[in-house]
């Protein structure tokens, strides 16, 4: 059996960002994920490093606090990751709400910036999206794409090098974790077991599996939903500015459009954050194939009625779109959430990183708290470095730059998605 300091159960951003931090510590850590790593929200996500500005205009200072922190992380610590070229614009259907965000986003020292009436008129010249949109009270801010994946395998070749150990499994079902007879924690996934002194859950959906089983009361609270993307790629791309509608009083769902790729911009990530649903239990190739009738009707609608400038870009290119699910842990709060279960010789983490662009700071949070308990040395665990990897870790890009499943056109002066796949 190998013994470690510390077990991570999931390797996204969350878990891979921990297991920097404690093994820059010198600690010794597993992480254990399926292959590729990475491959479930932390690289299915928008790819958008949020500000804060989003969720300080959306009256939720506390994540806009974390993401603040993080995009300065990040944004200072891996720029080669950020596509500075496309800037980012909040846009509001009302004067008032655009104040109140200007407000907020002052009182946390977070850059936002209204846009005078000549810069609107040329964004939206440069901007064929924007050409028609009904949101015309505009704010410039200084949010970015990112690309998620490239900084997750940065991160994972850094903690190869640190010594920390990979562990892949083939199936999420195919890891069991127990408390072990003496201190610590047993940890079998299909032909290795492990042992540790510190579990860390931060497997995302899957974590109120593993826990049903250690601390049933807390699994209970978790309540996990699924989030349809929609990806829309064509000859030109729909936007080359991330465009955010964090207030829309009018409407059921507000778009949120983030470009992706790099210098050309591939195409555009269009996330309705009010059309959550209850997550299944399906399994990963499910996801991709989760049938999305209503939710591609009220994509069109959605669309439509917030970029009205969409119908005229879509009659004049190719646009083709497809969509995909990403599962997610709905917490009370936006931000981050950090649980320690304590009893006896052992520790249990159940972490959510809330935001990906906050990850880093969170797993700092974290790993402080781990390191208390370490320092304790209540297991007099080893504290030097392993040397070896036992696999490393390779974080592929999931399901997001994928074949188009859809086109989007427009028919009798209304948009809709033509399904490429069923004619
Ligand atoms: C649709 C959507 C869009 C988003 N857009 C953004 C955005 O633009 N910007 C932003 O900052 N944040 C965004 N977020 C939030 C962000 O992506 C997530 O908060 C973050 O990725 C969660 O990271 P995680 O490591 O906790 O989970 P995950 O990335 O889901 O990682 C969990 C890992 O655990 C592994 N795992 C699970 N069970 C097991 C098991 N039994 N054994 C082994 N391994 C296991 C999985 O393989 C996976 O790699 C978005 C979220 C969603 C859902």
């Amino acid at each position: 059996m190998q013994r470690f300091d510390v077990v991570i159960i999931g390797g996204g951003c969350a878990g891979l960002f921990l297991a920097e931090k404690i093994t820059d510590r010198k600690y010794t850590c597993a992480l254990v994920d399926k292959d590729p790593v990475a491959g479930h929200a932390s690289t299915r996500n928008q790819g958008w490093l949020q500000s804060g500005s989003f969720y300080a205009a959306a009256g939720d200072p506390s994540a806009a606090e974390e993401c603040r922190s993080g995009y300065e992380y990040i944004a200072s610590k891996y720029p080669g990751v950020v596509l500075q070229a496309a800037p980012s614009f909040c846009m509001f259907d009302q004067k008032a709400n655009l104040d109140r965000a200007l407000d907020a986003c002052g009182a946390l020292g977070i850059y936002m910036e209204r846009l005078d009436a000549g810069s609107v008129h040329s964004l939206f010249a440069s901007n064929p999206l924007l050409q028609e949109t009904s949101l015309t009270h505009i704010a410039k801010t200084g949010d970015h794409p990112f690309d998620t994946r490239k900084l997750l395998q940065g991160i994972a070749d850094k903690i190869g090098r640190n010594g920390a150990s990979y562990y892949r499994t083939r199936c999420m079902a195919g890891v069991e974790a127990r408390p072990a007879s003496h201190a610590g924690w047993v940890i079998d996934i299909q032909e290795d077991q492990l042992s540790g002194e510190v579990l860390v859950l931060a497997c995302g959906v899957y974590m109120k599996e593993i826990l049903q089983g250690l601390w049933p009361s807390k699994a209970n609270e978790m309540n996990l939903t699924k989030t349809p993307v929609l990806v829309i790629k064509g000859e030109r791309p729909l936007s080359d500015c991330a465009l955010m509608t964090p207030l829309i009083e009018s409407g059921p769902v507000a778009p949120n459009i983030v470009p992706f790729g790099r210098a050309g911009i591939e195409g555009v990530s269009v996330c309705l954050s009010r059309v959550d649903a209850p997550a299944t239990d399906a399994t990963d190739e499910d996801l991709a194939n989760l049938p999305f009738g209503d939710f591609k009707a009220a994509f069109a609608k959605s669309l439509e009625k917030h970029y009205p400038g969409i119908k005229g870009f879509v009659e004049r290119y190719e646009t083709a779109g497809h969509f995909y699910a990403c599962q997610k842990v709905k917490m009370p709060s936006r931000g981050a959430s950090i649980e320690f279960h304590e009893d006896g010789g052992r520790m249990l983490a159940v972490y959510y990183p809330g935001k990906f662009t906050s990850s880093p700071i969170s797993a700092e949070k974290c790993a402080e708290r781990i390191m208390e308990r370490l320092r304790g040395g209540t297991s007099g665990a080893a504290v030097s470095p392993r040397t070896q990897t036992r696999k490393h870790a390779v974080v592929k890009q999931q399901l997001y730059y994928e074949e188009s499943q859809y086109k989007l056109r427009t028919r009798n002066g209304i948009l809709e998605f033509e399904g490429l796949l069923s004619t």
